[in-house]
């Protein structure tokens, strides 16, 4: 274990950092790798991942070759579309620690409510995994208020998060509000809208002010709001900077700006998604 007390700077929520990295197209091995190394190295404790992002393997590469213990690490895969049948969500789990080269995974999401997705199966295999301990919890991700209450209803192991888009061009109140009342956390996909808060003058004013980063301040923003974010970053620099929003503390006249942002943008909006 490395001297890096700087990871207690990241609160938690239900024993989940709310502070991880994104890997969506981080897909190249080495890179991968060489990302979620500087992550832990930095203080980070919480990765996200997917089966369809290709990248398990880089991802577990990542954290063997980091100077942190397994344990200590909040470790997030995703269950494909594809691989929602029940016998296809305990394959593939399986599948997915193989590649990730663990015994267990701290969070195992479906990742949308589409395609193979049956609620009664999928969530039965969920249990299941949950069970025989190769899962500390569940999690749902891309999940409509409705769908969350009946997974919570249906699923003995602790649902502990939906993963969505969220950031301060898509707040989510009514999302939020439906998740707090069953319990589940909100972790933020997307947080910095994929880049496009970087250049709306309201968020730019508030970086200047605390002489921050857009970045910074959309994290802090979400940290407001007791919402997990899991921002994509490659290299050390962003993700350094996304580190230090921990240290960014927005004021009341901050946070009510960015909420007053009229502008909706949703980045990521598949056909497939349950609200088209
Ligand atoms: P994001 O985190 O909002 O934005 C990532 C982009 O911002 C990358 O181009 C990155 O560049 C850049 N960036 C990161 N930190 C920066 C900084 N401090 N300054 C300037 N630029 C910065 O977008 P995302 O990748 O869509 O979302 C984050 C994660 O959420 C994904 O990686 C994935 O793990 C998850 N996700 C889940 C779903 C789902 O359906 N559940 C959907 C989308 C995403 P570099 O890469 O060059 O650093």
């Amino acid at each position: 274990m490395g001297d890096e007390p700087s990871a207690d700077a990241c609160p938690t929520a239900n024993g989940m950092p709310m502070l991880g990295l994104g890997t969506w197209q981080n897909a190249d091995p080495e890179q991968c790798a060489k990302s979620v190394r500087t992550a832990l190295e930095t203080g980070y404790r919480h990765i996200d991942t997917a089966q369809v992002y290709d990248n398990e393997v880089a991802v577990g590469d990542g954290i063997e070759r980091a100077d942190v213990d397994r344990e200590d690490v909040f470790l997030a895969t995703k269950v494909w579309i594809s691989n929602l049948a029940y016998e296809d969500v305990l394959e593939t789990a399986r599948e997915s620690l193989d590649r990730l080269g663990v015994d267990y995974v701290d969070l195992l999401y479906v990742h949308w409510p589409a395609r193979t997705y049956d609620p009664e199966e999928t969530l039965a295999a969920l249990d299941e995994l949950y069970d025989e301990g190769l899962i500390e919890n569940a999690g749902v991700s891309n999940f409509l208020p409705e769908q969350v209450a009946d997974a919570v209803d249906r699923c003995d192991a602790p649902i502990l998060a939906n993963q969505v888009e969220l950031h301060p061009l898509l707040p989510q109140l009514e999302l939020r509000a439906a998740c707090d009342e069953r319990d589940v956390e909100v972790v933020a996909y997307s947080p910095l809208a994929r880049g496009a808060v970087f250049d709306r003058p309201a968020i730019q004013d508030i970086a200047a002010k605390h002489d921050a980063s857009e970045a910074q301040v959309s994290l802090a923003w979400l940290r407001e709001k007791g919402v997990t974010a899991i921002p994509k970053a490659t290299g050390e620099a962003h993700i350094r900077d996304n580190w230090e929003s921990l240290f960014v503390d927005l004021d009341d006249e901050d946070v009510a700006a960015i909420d007053a942002i009229e502008e909706t943008n949703r980045e990521v909006d598949p056909g497939f998604a349950p609200w088209n």
